[in-house]
C-alpha cells in the first residue's frame, strides 16, 4: 500500500474536506446548512456543488455518474450517464449540471411497486440525498438517492427512513425542551450494523445451482466435522481469508466505510466484518456498500462471499445486529446514563420510550426483519428466536424495579425514593452485553436489534425503531406537558412508574433459546409470529398503519404497496428454491445415484462369479438403500412439482405464502432429508456437486 491509511481513508469520497476547497464559501455554508438542518437547497448552490463534484470526480478517473438508490429488490440501483456533452465542433466537454445532480427520472415500471404503479404513474424520479456523501466506485461518481414515484410514493428504502429520522428528530427535541436541555436543536439516530457472511471457494460454487440461484445449499449431507468444537470463533485467520479481508478494508476504507473489527465466526467458513457506527442513513448506506463490495472482492480472491442467512443446514446462518442509539447535535448518546442527575432524567425518558416502543409494536419490529432466508435463522437455537423481548441485565432491571415500587436503588433498607434519576449507577457497558439470546439488548449505551438477517438493508428495522419510539415520546410528551419545572422529576417518576408497569411483559433477561420461554411469552400476552406468513399481516394492521400515517413515514398505500412486494418477493424466493431443488436432484443427483447403484451391483455380481464363498449382503443392502432412496426421491419431486403448482395458481399474494410456507418447504424438507442420507453413502468423486466437507473446509 503506497498510500498512509489516514490519507487513503474516504479518498473516494467527497468528503466535507473536498467541499471546503473546492467550493465558494457562501455555497459550501448552504450546503452545510442543508445537511446538517435539513433544509431547502437552492439551484445555484445545487449547480456550484455539480461543478466541484465532477471537478472531483473527473480528477479522480470518473468519466460518469450515476444517482445510486435503493428499491425495494433489497439491493441497489444504479443507471450511468457519462459526463460527456458535445461542444458543437465535434469536440466534447465534462459536463454535469445542478439539475442532474438534484434529480434523475429513471423509469419506475420495472421496479417492485406492489401495486402503486398501477394507480399512479411509471415514471419514477430519484432525488440527491446530500446527507449522504457522494462517492467514486469503479470510474463512476455515485450519488446517493431517493427513489419516488412521479405523484411522490416512496419507492425505495431511503425515504421512509429519512422521514424516520425527521419524525423522532421533532419528538426527541420537543421532549428534550420540555425536560428543561434548551442547546439540544437535533437528534440523529445511529447505527453500528454487524454483519455476518460466509466465505466459500468460487470454483466450487460455481457447481452448485442451488448457491447460484438461492443462495444456500438446499441439501447436502453434514461434514463429520461442525463447529462442535468452538475452535472457528476468533480464531487465528487463514492466509486466503486474511488476504481477502485486508483487501476489503482497504475498499472500504477509501469510501469512509469505517471497517473496524473483523473475525472468524462460530460456524466453519463463516466471518464477520464492524463499522464504527454513523448517523442512521449514511450507515445504511454503507451497510449496502458494505454488502456489495464484500462479494466484489471476494471475486477478485477466487471467493464467493454468501451473505445468505441460512446457506448451511446443520450449522450457524448468517445475521446482522443492528446498534442503534440516539445521539444529539452537541454530542450527547441520550442511551448513556449520565452523572447528573438531569442527565439521569433524560436517560429515563428515553430508556422507557424505547420499551414502551418495542413493547407497543414488537409485530412491526418481527416483521422488520422478515424473510424466507431469515425465516431459516430465527428460533433457531443460534439466533434471537421469533418472539421479541428486550434484555435490560440485572442493573438496570433493578433500577426500574425500585421506580415502580418506590424502593431505593442499591441501598439495603428501603427508602422513599425522591428522585428516581439521582441513584442511577454509570453502567459499565461489560456489564450488560452477556446475553446473547435476546433479540434486543441494552448494551450499555445502545440497544443491540439482533434478529436482522444478513442480506438485507438494515433499513426497514430502523424504520421502525425510530417511528416507534417517535410515537412512544410523543405519549409521554402528552402525559409531560404542562408540569412545572420544578415538578418535572416528580413527574418523570411517575411516568416512569406507570410505563414500566404496563410494558414489562416485554422486559426478560433469560435464556431466549429455551422452551419455557417460549411458554412464558405466551402467558404474558406476547407475539410469536413464527413466519414470514405469520408476521406480515400484521403490518397493515389499525395500529400500524396509524403509526405510521401520523408520523407520515408512509401513507396508507405505501404501506399495502410494501406488504405486497414482501408477500411476492417470499413466494419468489420460495419458488425458485423449489425449482432449483427439483432440477438439481433431477439432473445432479439422481443420476450419480443411479450410477453408484449401478456400479456397487455390478460389483455384486463380479463378487458372486469371481469370489463365490465372499458373501455380497453389503452391496446389496446398499443397493437396496440407494434404490429405496431414488424411488422416494423421485416421488418427491413429483410431489414438490404438484405443491408449486398449486401455489403458483392462487391470486392471494397471502395465500400463496401460506402454501409456501406448509407445503413447498415441507415438501423440501423431506426431500433434502432423504437426499442427504443418500448422500452420506455415495462416494464424492461420483458426486457432481461438492460436499459440505469441500465448501465449508477448503480454504
Ligand atoms: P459487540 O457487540 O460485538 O460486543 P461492540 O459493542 O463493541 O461489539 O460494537 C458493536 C457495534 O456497535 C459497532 O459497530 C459499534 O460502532 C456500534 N456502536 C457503538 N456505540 C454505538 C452507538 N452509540 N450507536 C450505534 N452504534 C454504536
Ligand atoms: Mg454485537
Amino acid at each position: 500500500m503506497n498510500k498512509e491509511i489516514p490519507e487513503l481513508y474516504g479518498s473516494m469520497i467527497f468528503s466535507d474536506k473536498v467541499m471546503r476547497k473546492k467550493l465558494p464559501k457562501d455555497m459550501y455554508k448552504a450546503l452545510r446548512k442543508t445537511i446538517e438542518n435539513g433544509t431547502h437547497l437552492e439551484l445555484d448552490v445545487a449547480n456550484s456543488v455539480a461543478v466541484a463534484m465532477k471537478e472531483w470526480a473527473v480528477e479522480n478517473g470518473a468519466t460518469h455518474y450515476t444517482h445510486w438508490f435503493q428499491p425495494m429488490t433489497g439491493f441497489t440501483a444504479e443507471k450511468h450517464d457519462s459526463f460527456i456533452s458535445p461542444s458543437g465542433d465535434g469536440e466534447v466537454i465534462m459536463d454535469f449540471s445542478g439539475k442532474e445532480l438534484v434529480k434523475g427520472e429513471p423509469d419506475a415500471s420495472s421496479f417492485p411497486s406492489g401495486g402503486l404503479r398501477a394507480t399512479f404513474e411509471a415514471r419514477g424520479y430519484t432525488a440527491w440525498d446530500p446527507t449522504s456523501p457522494a462517492f467514486i466506485k469503479d470510474g463512476t461518481l455515485y450519488i446517493p438517492t431517493a427513489f419516488c414515484s412521479y405523484s411522490g410514493e416512496a419507492l425505495d428504502k431511503k425515504t421512509p427512513l429519512l422521514r424516520s429520522m425527521e419524525a423522532l428528530n421533532d419528538e426527541a427535541v420537543k421532549m428534550l425542551r420540555l425536560l428543561g436541555n434548551e442547546t439540544v436543536t437535533r437528534v440523529s439516530t445511529t447505527i453500528g450494523p454487524e454483519q455476518e457472511y460466509f466465505l466459500v471457494d468460487k470454483d466450487l460454487y460455481k457447481k452448485r445451482k442451488d448457491l447460484i440461484f438461492c443462495g444456500r445449499t438446499l441439501f447436502g449431507a453434514s461434514a463429520p466435522k461442525g463447529q462442535e468444537m468452538e475452535d472457528h470463533y476468533f480464531g487465528s485467520l487463514k492466509p486466503r481469508v486474511a488476504a481477502y479481508m485486508h483487501d476489503l478494508d482497504v475498499e472500504l476504507w477509501k469510501l469512509g466505510i469505517s471497517a473496524k473489527t473483523k473475525h472468524n465466526e462460530v460456524a466453519p467458513a463463516q466471518h464477520e466484518l464492524a463499522p464504527v457506527f454513523d448517523t442512521a442513513n449514511i450507515a445504511v448506506d454503507h451497510n449496502q456498500l458494505t454488502m456489495e463490495i464484500m462479494k466484489n472482492v471476494a471475486e477478485k480472491h477466487g471467493l464467493v462471499c454468501l451473505l445468505h442467512e441460512k446457506p448451511f443446514e446443520g450449522i450457524n446462518g448468517s445475521g446482522k445486529h443492528n446498534n442503534w442509539s440516539l445521539i444529539t447535535n452537541d454530542g450527547v448518546n441520550l442511551l448513556n446514563p449520565g452523572r447528573t442527575p438531569a442527565q439521569n432524567i433524560q436517560f429515563l425518558v428515553f430508556l422507557m420510550a424505547v420499551i414502551k416502543a418495542v413493547d407497543d409494536y414488537a409485530d412491526l419490529m418481527r416483521i422488520s426483519a422478515a424473510s424466507a432466508g431469515n425465516d431459516h435463522r430465527l428460533g433457531g437455537n443460534e439466533a434471537p428466536p421469533a418472539i421479541v423481548s428486550i434484555f435490560l441485565g440485572d442493573e438496570l432491571t433493578a433500577v426500574l424495579e425500585s421506580i415502580e415500587n418506590d424502593t431505593y436503588f442499591g441501598k439495603q433498607e428501603k427508602v422513599q425514593l425522591d428522585i428516581g434519576a439521582h441513584v442511577l449507577p454509570h453502567f459499565v457497558k461489560d456489564n450488560t452485553d452477556r446475553n446473547r439470546t435476546s433479540p434486543f439488548a441494552f448494551t450499555g449505551n445502545k440497544f443491540e436489534f439482533r434478529m436482522l438477517g444478513s442480506s438485507a438493508s438494515v433499513s426497514t428495522p430502523n424504520i421502525v425503531l425510530n417511528t416507534a419510539v417517535a410515537e412512544a415520546l410523543s405519549q409521554f410528551y402528552k402525559e409531560l406537558e404542562g408540569t412545572k419545572p420544578e415538578d418535572m422529576e416528580t413527574a418523570v417518576h411517575e411516568l416512569i412508574k406507570r410505563a414500566i408497569r404496563k410494558h414489562k411483559k416485554i422486559i426478560f433477561n433469560g435464556n431466549g433459546y429455551s422452551e419455557e420461554w417460549v411458554e412464558e411469552a405466551g402467558k404474558r400476552g406476547l407475539y410469536n409470529l413464527v413466519s414470514t406468513p405469520d408476521c406480515l399481516p400484521q403490518f397493515i394492521t389499525d395500529k400500524n398503519v396509524e403509526l405510521f400515517t401520523k408520523h407520515h413515514i408512509f401513507t396508507k398505500d405505501e404501506i399495502f404497496s410494501r406488504y405486497e412486494i414482501l408477500l411476492e418477493n417470499y413466494v419468489k424466493t420460495i419458488i425458485i428454491e423449489a425449482r432449483t431443488m427439483s432440477e438439481m436432484l433431477t439432473k445432479d443427483f439422481l443420476p450419480a445415484l443411479g450410477t453408484y447403484a449401478g456400479e456397487t451391483a455390478r460389483h455384486a455380481a463380479d463378487k458372486k462369479s469371481f469370489m463365490p464363498s465372499v458373501s455380497t449382503a453389503s452391496e446389496e443392502a446398499l443397493v437396496g438403500k440407494l434404490s429405496e432412496t431414488y424411488a422416494s426421491v423421485t416421488e418427491g419431486i413429483s410431489q414438490l412439482a404438484a405443491a408449486v403448482s398449486n401455489a403458483e395458481s392462487l391470486t392471494d399474494t397471502l395465500k400463496a405464502a401460506e402454501s409456501c410456507h406448509t407445503d413447498i418447504l415441507g415438501k423440501m424438507e423431506e426431500l433434502r432429508l432423504a437426499a442427504n442420507a443418500a448422500e452420506a453413502l455415495i462416494p464424492d468423486s461420483i458426486l457432481p456437486y461438492p460436499t459440505y466437507d469441500q465448501l465449508l473446509f477448503s480454504l
